[in-house]
């Protein structure tokens, strides 16, 4: 197949500086949680996307200097000789394919706290990021930078765009975004200064024009230079001679980088969920920047329709479409649109689990494409499976994620499978989760894989089949793989913090209930310890049908743990909006009917709520009654030649669809496999020698 005319466009090359991209698709830089510590994993990563098609693959966030230090969150370093191996592993990797390799240089500034260097952290005017989350506290304040702090920070900047060189980058950042050093500098609230850095817009940009031109310097005539900025303030804040500063900031820099990346400026609005924000979110803040210079713009808004980046193209709003979730949901993503397979895009679905890899300091995971981050460690293509020499007959008891996931990967080994599904529609959780508030999108992870089993001829679908022992030592396949999915428990939950007794009563209801069709009676309390979307979702949904509701919950915010994949703030805004109560840190004691009694988690002192029902979304159990039944035949299932039979997803244990997706990829790849890593291939850091960094003060 070949290019729809259409989308020809994107595969222009396009010059940044003095190197050029082969097309416009640019994975824009993104945490990938991996670090120099895993350079093999990493390498592999990013090389995936090269070969997939993008034309820019650039690192996550890359400190210049110790005194920009993240831990324990991942970030990447370029401060001495092995960090220049350890990247050069992928620029190699990125190149091996025809793609520019990109680094974000990066200094943190107040955001960090320099935990492990324990250097004071830098800022124009000492004023701190001050988190209200536990999870980004901290207790160091930053110092106020001086004069001889400004020059060491350009200093460090040059040396690391030369190391950066050295490994072999193309285009190298420099960082004024998302509460970092550069963005302080841009912003009245964080930079007070008095003398020629702070004041006027042109004083504030002074810092961020210093770095450029010092990056300039080091490697410009051999790398593209890169200003990565976030927009959103600025936007909102009116210039002296244009609408805004942030058009005054662009104005100022106009010809100076070789390529504009913009964003927003926090994570919840930049990568924000699907949840809450569709394609293309950042357009209205940054659409103005390519009439105010020559120089090519990059951004991003979860582009995966080909359509709406040609529009992005012709309507003069991006030179390049950046991709952060839609390169690591489909590495390639711009070669099937190239081949004319767009239909085959396995579309993100905006859910963020990729940023809670980050914000849980592991490498990167994702829902839709389980081999993310397993390139190298497990050996996995995010296109390609090994084909099996030794076809069997496989029975897939369950069409959910993990289900439909196994049964794809099977399919392409070249086993005959089939996918077996009491209901009438493949999809499991999903086929009730899609249509709940702000959750439609992700049902890509099943319309993707639906998808492409109706096109194998070696995998057959059986809807509306409920199978129990017996028709399964009826149907005698080689393999028996069990996909059947979790309940949800009317469990208490104490303060010992594990879930706890039952809640027997007819008004008290759990997620299954809902979905089901079933709405509870009058005024609703909701007690959520699942802590992740379901609890506020629900929430949200049974107050768009008219009925009250108060969410009670023993976490310290509702849906806690979606500070995580950067929705809690929006999840707070959205109950705010349906007018429901919030009631956090409490558990639920008992319920007679007309009163439920709470206590206080920590003091434990009473209280009373009036309400007619209760909804539990806190744990969820395997559906397990078929392994149990299949078991206990273990003669009947010998007699039938049934070799095995596993569990994958919610019922092997229950988790976010990531999960249960990652396992039925896992077992599809292990079943008969020659080589199985056990658990995994381990990454060491590159160390040739004990580096002797050079920590000389700018006062010497
Ligand atoms: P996961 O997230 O692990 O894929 P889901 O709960 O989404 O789990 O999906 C489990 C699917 O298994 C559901 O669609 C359910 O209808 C189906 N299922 C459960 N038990 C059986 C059974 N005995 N026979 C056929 N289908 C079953
Ligand atoms: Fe997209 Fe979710 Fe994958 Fe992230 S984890 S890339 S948001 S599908």
């Amino acid at each position: 197949m070949t290019c729809n005319p259409r989308y020809e466009i994107l595969f222009e090359p396009m010059r940044i500086g003095p190197v050029t991209a082969p097309n416009r698709f640019y994975q824009v830089p993104h945490a990938s949680g991996m670090t120099n510590a895993l350079p093999r994993v990493r390498a592999a990563f990013r090389e995936a996307k090269a070969e997939g098609g993008w034309g820019v693959i650039c690192t996550g966030a890359c400190s210049i200097d110790p005194s920009s230090d993240d831990a324990p969150l991942p970030f990447a370093t370029m401060w001495d000789d092995n960090d220049i191996r350890a990247h050069a592993l992928m620029t190699e990797a990125v190149h091996r394919h025809g793609a520019l390799a990109g680094v974000e240089l990066w200094h943190g500034g107040a955001s960090v706290m320099n935990r492990t260097s324990r250097l004071p952290p830098l800022s124009p005017s000492g004023i701190p990021w001050m988190a209200t989350h536990v999870g980004f506290m901290g207790n160091l304040r930053p110092k106020t930078m001086d004069k001889a702090d400004i020059r060491e920070v350009l200093r460090c900047q040059a040396e690391a765009a030369r190391k950066a060189r050295t490994a072999g980058f193309d285009v190298v950042y420099v960082y004024a975004g998302m509460g970092y050093l550069g963005y302080e500098f841009l912003l009245p609230e964080y930079n007070h200064r008095v003398d020629e850095y702070g004041g006027s817009i042109e004083n504030r940009v002074r810092f961020v024009r210093e770095m450029i031109e010092v990056t300039k310097d080091a490697v410009g005539k051999d790398c593209g230079v890169a200003l990565r900025v976030s927009l959103e303030e600025l936007r909102g804040r009116p210039g002296r001679n244009q609408p805004s500063e942030a058009h005054e900031l662009i104005e100022l820099l106009a010809e100076l980088p070789d390529l504009f990346d913009v964003k927003m400026d926090s994570s919840p609005t930049d990568c924000s969920a699907s949840r809450f924000t569709g394609e293309g979110s950042h357009e209205p803040v940054i659409d103005f920047v390519k009439s105010l210079t020559t120089k090519p713009v990059v951004g991003v808004g979860r582009f995966t329709s080909p359509d709406t980046m040609v529009s992005q193209i012709r309507r003069g709003v991006l030179d390049f479409i950046g991709g952060a979730r839609p390169s690591i949901a489909d590495p390639f993503l711009p070669n099937k649109i190239r081949e004319g397979r767009e239909t085959e895009i396995r579309e993100c679905i905006g859910c963020n689990i990729c940023i809670s890899s980050w914000h849980d300091g592991v490498p990167v995971r994702c829902t839709q494409n389980p081999t993310a981050g397993e390139e190298w460690r497990r050996g996995w293509h995010s296109e390609r499976v090994e084909r099996t020499d030794a076809p069997e007959r496989i029975l897939i008891v369950g069409g959910g994620p993990a289900g439909l996931e196994c049964a794809l990967t099977l399919g392409r080994r070249g086993h005959e499978v089939m996918l077996a599904d009491s209901s009438r529609t493949f999809g499991g959780r999903l086929t009730f989760e899609k249509t709940l508030p702000g959750l439609s999108a992700w049902n890509r992870v099943v319309d993707y894989r639906l998808g492409r089993l109706s096109e194998m001829s070696n995998v057959s679908l059986y809807p509306e089949s409920v199978l129990g022992a017996d028709e399964i030592v009826d149907l005698a396949p080689d393999r028996v793989v069990l996909a059947t999915g979790a309940r949800w428990s009317n469990m208490l939950y104490s303060s010992l913090e594990i879930p706890v007794g039952r809640l027997d009563h007819p008004d008290v209801l759990t997620p299954d209930d809902i979905a089901a069709g079933r709405l509870p009676q009058g005024p609703t309390l909701v007690f959520d310890f699942d802590n992740y979307y379901m609890g506020g979702v629900l929430t949200e949904h049974l107050a768009a049908q008219g009925i009250p509701v108060s969410y009670v919950t023993p976490a310290g915010q509702a849906s806690a743990w979606t500070i995580m994949t950067n929705e809690l703030p929006l999840v707070h805004r959205a109950l705010a909006r349906r007018k429901v109560s919030v009631t956090t840190l409490h558990l639920l004691k008992s319920f007679d009917g007309e009163t439920a009694t709470l206590a206080h988690l920590f003091t434990g002192e009473e209280s009373r709520m009036a309400c007619r029902s209760v909804l539990i979304v806190g744990l969820r159990l395997p559906r397990g009654e078929l392994f149990e039944s299949l078991t206990q035949r273990a003669e009947a299932l010998a007699a039938a030649g049934i070799r095995s039979v596993d569990r994958i997803g919610d019922t092997l244990a229950p988790g976010a669809i990531a999960h249960a997706v990652h396992s039925g990829h896992k077992l599809a790849q292990e079943i008969g496999a020659k080589i199985r890593w056990q658990p995994y291939r381990r990454d060491t850091p590159i160390v040739d020698a004990v580096a002797d960094f050079d920590m000389r003060t700018a006062a010497e």
